[in-house]
C-alpha cells in the first residue's frame, strides 16, 4: 500500500455526525440549545414538554419572534445563524455559543421537526430526519416557534447505547429547564413530563419564589439573598441556610449574564462561603447570578460546554465567596421548636420522633424528654451529625426578628442555667427558653480559639512535665507527618522517635481526659489526608475541637457553665457547631402559653 492512500476524507455525512457529537451529547443538551434559542429570539413564556414512550421525545415551544418560511428552512443548516455578522460580533457572543450549529447539530442526529410563525404571517413546518430535508409546509401557529426532537441519535447506534436510563436523562433535562428559570428571571417557564404538568413559573414570578416552588419545604421564607460588586462584575441570588443543606451538589445553580453555567471553581466558592457552617462534602440550595463584562468570559473554552471559565477568576472568586459569607454572618441562625410544640398544643400528634431535632443524636424522643439520654449517646461522627440535621429539617425554624446575638445575650443574663441530661443547658430568655448544646457550643469555641491560634501564629501550649508517647498506626503517622504544622500551630509539641512513634513534650491549654495519647490518636484520626494547605488547617482545628469538647454526658459546674456561656457569646459564629450542627435552640413562650392552653 502507498504512503499516499492512507489518509481520505471523510464523506459529509460522517463529518456532521462527529460535528453533532460535541453539541449535543444527551437529552439535555437539545434542551439547553432549544431554550436559549427561545431565550434568543425574546420569548417570554417557554414550555419544556417531555414525553416517555419508546422514545423520549422533547419539544420546546416558545412565543418569541418566530421565523418567515426562508430562515426556518435555512435554520436547520450549518453556520447559519442571524446572530453573528461581522468578526467584532462574534467576539462579543461566541462564548455563549452563537455559532450557527445547534439546529445542525441536532438535526443530524434525529427527527426533527421546526414549526414557527413570525408576527403577522403564517406558519411554515419544516421536517428533517437525519440531517436531510424531508417536508416543507405551510402550517399553523400563533407567533413563536415550536421545535420538535425525536428519535435522537438513531443514527448514531454508539452513542444511543451511551445513553443513561430514561430517569436520568430526564432529571438532566429537568436540571436544565430549572437552571435557565433561575437564570432568567422575567420569562415563563413550565416544564410538562408526559401530558403533566410538574412545574409552571410564569413571567411575574421572582427568583426566590421560584426557589420556593422548586425545592419546597418552605424555603421561601429562610432564603437568604445575595449581593455584592467587584469592578465590573456584580454577583446575586439567594442561598439557602446550612440546615437546608443535601448530600449533593446539584442544588447549586449558577448563571453568567442570563445563561446556566458549570463552574467547578464558583461552586467551590460558594461552599468556602459558608465554611464553617457546613460539613464536608454537604451542599447547600442556591441560584447565584453573575453580570460580567463579556470579555471576562475565557473564550478559549468550548463554547458548547457547560463549564466556564473567567479570565479575572480569582476576583470572581472572592466577590461569590464574600457575598455568600455576609449574607450567612447577617442572618441569626438560631433554629427554634416552634414547630413540634404546635402540634402538641394543637392537640395533633407530635412531630414522629425521628423528625425532631436531635431526636436521633441524642437517643431520646420528645415524650422521652423526662428520660435521661444514653450516656455519651451523642455521637461525633459527621454521618450521624448529616442525619440528625437531615431530620431537623422540617421540624426547626429560623429564628426571624430577635437577632442570634440578643439571643445569646439573654442566655449570659438568665439568672439561673440547668445542665438537663448533662447534655443541655437550659435557660429562661426574656423570649422563652434556650437550649444550648453543651458539646457543640464547646466544639465552636475552641474551634474557633484554634483557627484565631493558627492565623496568629501563637500557640497556647501547655508543657508536659512527664513527656508522652503516642504509636500510631501507619497511615495516622502519615496523616499526622502532613499534618504537622497545623498541629503545632495549635499547641502541640510533637517530635518523630521512631518510624510511627512520637514524643508529646507539650499540649495545647485545653485538652481532654487523662489518657493524652488515645486523645491524639482520635484527633489524627480524623484528619484527612492530600488536603490542601489551608482545608488542612481548618481540619485540624476542627479535629481538635471535635475531640476536645466536652461531650454529651460530662457533668459540668455552674462555673464552668458560665465559661462556656461567656466564650460562646464571644464566638463569631455562636449558632453552629463546626460540621453545622445547630450550637442554640430556643422556645417560644407563646408556644409554651399555647401549649398549656393560656392562649
Ligand atoms: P445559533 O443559535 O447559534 O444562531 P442555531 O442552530 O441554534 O444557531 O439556530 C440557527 C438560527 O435559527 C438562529 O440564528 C435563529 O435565527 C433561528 N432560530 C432558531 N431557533 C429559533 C427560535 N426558537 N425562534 C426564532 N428563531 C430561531
Ligand atoms: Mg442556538
Amino acid at each position: 500500500m502507498s504512503e499516499a492512500g492512507r489518509i481520505r476524507r471523510l464523506p459529509r455525512d460522517v463529518i456532521e455526525k462527529i460535528a453533532a457529537g460535541e453539541v449535543i451529547e444527551r437529552p439535555a443538551s437539545v434542551v439547553k440549545e432549544l431554550v436559549e434559542n427561545a431565550l434568543d429570539a425574546g420569548a417570554t413564556e417557554i414550555v419544556v414538554s417531555i414525553d416517555r414512550g419508546a422514545d423520549l421525545r422533547i419539544a420546546v415551544a416558545d412565543d418569541g419572534l418566530g421565523m418567515v418560511p426562508d430562515d426556518a428552512r435555512l435554520a436547520f443548516e450549518r453556520h447559519a445563524t442571524s446572530k453573528v455578522g461581522a468578526q467584532s460580533d462574534l467576539d462579543a457572543v461566541v462564548t455563549l455559543g452563537f455559532r450557527g450549529e445547534a439546529l445542525a447539530a441536532i438535526a443530524a442526529v434525529s427527527e426533527a421537526e421546526i414549526v414557527s410563525a413570525p408576527a403577522h404571517a403564517g406558519a411554515t413546518r419544516v421536517r428533517m430526519r437525519g440531517g436531510e430535508l424531508v417536508a416543507t409546509e405551510a402550517a399553523a401557529r400563533a407567533r413563536g416557534t415550536t421545535v420538535t426532537v425525536s428519535n435522537l441519535f438513531f443514527n448514531t447506534p454508539a452513542r444511543r447505547k451511551f445513553l443513561k436510563r430514561d430517569a436520568t436523562e430526564v432529571r438532566a433535562i429537568e436540571r436544565e429547564v430549572i437552571a435557565h428559570a433561575f437564570a432568567a428571571e422575567g420569562v415563563g417557564f413550565t416544564f410538562i413530563e408526559n401530558g403533566e404538568t410538574r412545574f409552571r413559573l410564569t413571567a411575574q414570578i421572582s427568583v426566590a419564589t421560584r426557589m420556593d416552588t422548586l425545592f419546597g419545604g418552605g424555603l421561601g421564607d429562610e432564603l437568604l439573598a445575595i449581593g455584592g460588586e467587584a469592578g465590573d462584575a456584580s454577583v446575586s441570588g439567594f442561598i439557602s441556610p446550612p440546615r437546608r443543606s443535601r448530600g449533593i451538589a446539584d442544588g447549586i445553580y449558577l448563571a453568567v449574564n442570563g445563561r446556566p453555567i458549570e463552574s467547578r471553581a464558583l461552586q467551590r466558592a460558594i461552599l468556602q462561603g459558608y465554611e464553617p457552617l457546613l460539613a464536608s462534602r454537604r451542599y447547600p440550595l442556591a441560584a447565584v447570578m453573575l453580570r460580567i463584562p463579556f470579555a471576562q468570559v475565557d473564550p478559549n473554552v468550548h463554547p458548547t460546554k457547560r463549564e466556564v471559565r473567567f479570565v479575572a477568576e480569582q476576583d470572581l472568586f472572592r466577590l461569590v465567596r464574600r457575598s455568600v459569607a455576609r449574607a450567612l454572618n447577617g442572618a441569626g441562625l438560631v433554629p427554634d421548636f416552634s414547630a413540634p410544640i404546635q402540634a402538641l398544643a394543637q392537640g395533633g400528634e407530635p412531630a414522629p420522633a425521628e423528625r425532631l431535632p436531635f431526636a436521633r443524636e441524642s437517643g431520646a424522643s420528645w415524650s422521652s424528654w423526662n428520660e435521661p439520654p444514653a450516656r455519651g449517646a451523642a455521637p461525633d461522627s459527621l454521618r450521624d451529625a448529616d442525619a440528625a440535621r437531615a431530620d431537623a429539617t422540617s421540624a426547626l425554624e429560623v429564628a426571624d426578628g430577635a437577632s442570634g446575638r440578643a439571643v445569646l445575650e439573654s442566655l449570659l443574663a438568665a439568672p439561673a442555667i440547668l445542665q438537663a441530661h448533662r447534655t443541655y443547658l437550659v435557660a429562661e430568655s426574656v423570649e422563652g427558653l434556650l437550649l444550648v448544646d453543651q458539646h457543640t457550643a464547646h466544639e465552636r469555641i475552641l474551634f474557633e480559639e484554634g483557627l484565631a491560634r493558627i492565623a496568629a501564629k501563637s500557640p497556647a501550649r501547655q508543657p508536659l512535665l512527664v513527656p508522652a508517647t503516642l504509636s500510631l498506626a501507619p497511615a495516622d503517622a502519615r496523616r499526622l507527618e502532613e499534618h504537622a504544622d497545623a498541629l503545632a500551630a495549635l499547641g502541640f509539641d510533637l517530635r518523630a522517635i521512631g518510624p510511627d512513634t512520637f514524643l508529646v513534650e507539650a499540649v495545647p491549654m485545653e485538652r481532654r481526659g487523662e489518657d493524652i495519647g488515645r486523645w491524639i490518636g482520635e484527633i489524627v484520626e480524623n484528619l484527612a489526608r492530600d488536603s490542601s494547605p489551608q482545608d488542612r488547617l481548618v481540619r485540624a482545628a476542627r479535629s481538635y475541637a471535635c475531640k476536645t469538647a466536652v461531650r454529651a454526658g460530662d457533668t459540668l459546674r455552674p462555673a464552668e457553665i458560665r465559661s462556656l456561656l461567656t466564650r460562646l457569646a464571644r464566638a463569631e459564629n455562636p449558632f453552629a457547631c463546626p460540621h453545622g450542627r445547630p450550637v442554640v435552640a430556643r422556645v417560644r413562650l407563646r408556644d409554651i402559653e399555647r401549649l398549656f392552653g393560656r392562649r
